[in-house]
């Protein structure tokens, strides 16, 4: 005999309930079914009860839904006939009952918690009844009979004992299926109707099953077994094929919410094995949960879960260190009341014990607890004590955990690096779980990340926010787009862009775009993207292993830096003002960038593709000085000089530049210099030399009073250079010789200046000579 376990979700739709009576049918051993409500039928009953008690008559509204969801389904699953005739009768007469309570709710504005439970209990009897006739030859039993429930710290508890004599006794012939309601029971003294909690159809199946010595315990709903995060917040999550009975329990505890906790505990016992399966998928292998488990990854943890409804409540003071009893006396005020503690944790200077519960019990909690330590608090040995809300607690679960080091230091790091504090932590000794509080706003982003980091996923995901969507921009999302694919299948890296932003509009996503019509989107569904809300978006989104990509030349832009890099957001900037802006903002960025470990990178800042930067370091980290760098580093000014012509005056060839999107928006940055200078100050200092702007010596080609006005004014005194430049042209061509605009650093010295350079000067093939000494 098994025992099968049908969730809300499994008999909500007409398909899943229909899916339902085939694996029930197919069944090659006798059966006992348990059913939940149909899916959000016990919210909805919930709801329902809350209005009708405040006096709001839209109750009813709410009511006839309810109605229509049932009859609509037994129209749809029972063939028009006497059978279904019958059912609706009978499920009509339940619904009148429940009627008449919520109008009974309604007129004395008063919710018992006895009629609360009455009115939820009516989910189970209509969606078991409604099951029984669907299944052929199933016979249906009423649960409130014989599980039985008693009072303690005011909580509906489980009498086991009763309830294991009273199942054997209601199960001794057992037909080829029975049909039970889940869920619910009834106090065993009163004898008034009673439930196990929300979700606690599991544990009804699991008491059967265990009473009853089941071959195994079948728990069915709408996902394909126990997966290694919750696959709601996490989309790589996956199946995990087997765990133990430890494992399970720790990470139902913890939010798992695809068990229900007290399940694990009477089935175990037995060693009785749990088998999730999903209803929509019934030929899916499923998880297997029991007693021994091999696991063939050998993956340090199994899975992941979450709570994200944490209060921290820390009893401290230095009048703590020391003496006996503190511990008692908070536990036993707690227990007294009936608050459930999930997590303890205390140093060993026994200064301050810190107590993890429900947002809903913070309160009581530090009522009882400055009520226990009236007489402490007074003298000051020990502070008022408050409660730290809106926190969330994570849990990692694994029995390889045992004797594995590294594990905490690899948890705290990833953590650490993502910028996420963590406020308490905890861990066993029997080291099969690690927990942890963080800040509730930061649960998704600790999640994704440990998951990452433990190879849970195959992949490493790295989150792009790209700003600037103009030439280099856009190249950038067209090289992401057809190497995306290249990249996660030959490097295990997959590239998101999460935002796209331009100068008028941004779009945002967790998931990522589809790059193929990004531009589309951002025309249509783009918000406002001033710079404050792009801070706000970016540090908002608080999204995991995230890199801001400036593809702009905008000063506004680059003054965002400081902040994405204290969020542990990374900075790759194709845009050089901050690298080159003043010394002291360079240094701080690329010291808050090392501090919090994340990355500060600006390679295409210089030689476009060439890797120059990265070079330089790789000298300096290896003992080298370097002595001397002389480079040609504007590809607008070789641009110009290489097309300047008997036909192509000066004045064109800047246009040009322009047109073929060669210079800066604005060529007066490139003929003045000021773009050459940017890059050889950002050389010199990954160089090593402290060095600004304004210390390089500058020899221009174009007087500096034609930068003075504006672009217009600039363009209309431009071509008065022509001739000037046409003669000088000439003679250089007599002489075989090119201009080249040169930037030279030697030995801290910086300038930059045209140059005139011969056939077989280095500079006509060469871009760039870095000298270095050991
Ligand atoms: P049922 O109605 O069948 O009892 P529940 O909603 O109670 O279903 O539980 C199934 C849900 O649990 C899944 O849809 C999933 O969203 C959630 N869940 C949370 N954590 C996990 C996990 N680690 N593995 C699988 N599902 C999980
Ligand atoms: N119907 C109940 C609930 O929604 C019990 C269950 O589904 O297990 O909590
Ligand atoms: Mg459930």
């Amino acid at each position: 005999m098994k025992v099968m376990k049908f969730g809300g979700t499994s008999v909500g739709s007409v398909d899943s309930i229909l899916s339902v009576k085939r694996i029930v049918e197919s069944a090659n051993e006798p059966v006992i079914v348990i059913v939940s409500a149909l899916g959000g039928i016990t919210d909805r009953l919930i709801n329902t009860s809350k209005m009708a008690a405040t006096g709001d008559p839209a109750y009813e509204g709410e009511f006839r839904e309810i109605v229509f969801r049932h009859v609509e389904m037994i129209k749809e699953v029972v063939p028009a006939g006497e059978r279904q005739v019958g059912l609706l009768r009978r499920i009509g007469e339940l619904l009148n009952e429940l009627k008449d309570i919520f109008q009974g709710v309604y007129l004395i504005k008063d919710l018992s918690s006895k009629t609360a439970d009455t009115i939820v209990s009516y989910g189970e009897r209509l969606s078991s009844v409604l099951v029984a006739e669907l299944i052929e030859g199933a016979e249906w039993y009423d649960s409130r009979t014989f599980i039985k429930t008693e009072k303690k710290h005011n909580k509906d508890t489980l009498d086991v004992d009763l309830t294991n004599s009273l199942v054997k006794a209601a199960f001794q012939k057992i037909p080829k299926v029975a049909l039970v309601p889940g869920f619910i029971s009834s106090d065993k003294t009163t004898g008034n109707v009673t439930n196990l909690g929300r979700g606690g159809s599991d544990y009804t199946a699991s008491i059967i099953a265990a009473a009853l010595d089941a071959n195994s315990l079948e728990i069915w709903t709408d996902v394909d077994g126990f997966m290694t995060a919750d696959p709601r917040v996490i989309s790589t999550a996956y199946t995990i094929a087997e765990l133990s009975y430890v494992e399970a329990t720790e990470l139902c505890n913890f939010g798992a919410k695809v068990v229900y906790p007290p399940t694990i505990y009477p089935v175990y016992h037995k060693n009785i094995p749990i088998l999730i399966k999903n209803t929509f998928n019934p030929d899916g292998v499923g998880t297997v949960i029991k007693q021994n488990v091999t696991s063939p990854e050998c993956k340090a943890i199994k899975g992941i879960s979450s709570i994200n409804d944490t209060s921290l409540i820390t009893v401290q003071g230095l009048g703590m260190v020391g003496v006996i009893g503190v511990n008692y006396r908070i536990f036993k005020a707690l227990a007294k009341n009936g608050i459930s503690v999930f997590l303890v944790s205390q140093a060993s200077s026994e200064n301050s014990t810190s107590i993890g519960v429900r947002n809903a019990d913070a309160d009581l909690a530090c009522e009882v607890l400055n009520d226990e330590f009236v007489k402490e608090i007074e003298v000051g040995e020990i502070s008022p004590i408050l409660a730290e809300r809106d926190l969330a607690t994570v849990a990692i679960v694994g029995e390889n955990m045992k004797h594995t080091p590294g594990i905490a230091g690899k948890l705290f790091g990833t953590l650490g690096r993502n910028g996420i504090n963590v406020i308490a932590c905890a861990q066993g000794a029997s080291e099969t779980n690690i927990s942890f509080v963080v800040d509730s706003k930061s649960l998704r982003k600790s999640l994704n990340v440990i998951h990452d980091s433990f190879f849970l996923s195959e992949f490493q995901v790295l989150n792009l926010f790209i700003c600037g969507v103009g030439t280099v921009g856009g190249s950038l999302v067209e090289q992401i787009r057809s190497q995306q694919q290249k990249l996660m299948v030959e490097n295990g890296l997959k590239l998101h862009v999460v935002g796209i932003i331009d100068a008028s509009k941004a779009i945002f996503s967790r998931q990522g775009f589809d790059l193929a019509n990004f531009r589309e989107e951002l025309k249509d569904k783009g918000k406002e993207s001033s710079l404050e809300a792009i801070r706000e978006e970016v540090v908002g989104m608080n999204i995991f292993n995230s890199v801001f990509v400036d593809c702009t030349a905008s000063p506004d832009i680059a003054l965002l830096y400081k902040d994405f890099l204290q969020h542990n957001i990374s900075v790759v900037a194709a845009n050089k003002i901050a690298a080159s802006s003043a010394y002291e903002n360079y240094r701080e960025l690329k010291t808050i960038a090392r501090q919090r470990g994340v990355k500060f990178l600006f390679e295409t800042n210089v030689g476009a593709g060439l890797p120059i930067i990265n070079t330089i370091n790789d000298l300096i980290h290896s003992g080298d000085k370097i002595l001397k760098i002389e480079a040609v580093l504007s590809g607008t000014l070789n641009y110009i000089f290489n097309k300047i012509s008997a036909d192509i005056p000066f004045s064109r060839t800047i246009k040009m530049a322009q047109e073929e999107r060669y210079s800066e928006p604005d060529p007066r940055i490139d003929l003045s210099g000021k773009d050459v200078v940017r890059k050889l100050v950002i050389l010199a200092r990954e160089a090593g030399y402290c060095i600004e702007q304004e210390d390089v010596e500058t020899n221009l080609f174009v007087p500096t009073d034609f930068f003075d006005g504006s672009l217009d004014d600039f363009w209309k005194r431009v071509p008065s250079l022509d001739a000037d430049f046409e003669a000088r042209r000439q003679v250089l061509e007599t002489e075989h010789k090119h201009w080249r605009f040169v930037a030279k650093l030697d030995n801290g010295k910086a300038s930059v200046g045209l140059q005139e350079v011969g056939a077989n000067h280095r500079f006509t093939a060469w871009k760039v000579v870095i000298i270095s000494s050991y």
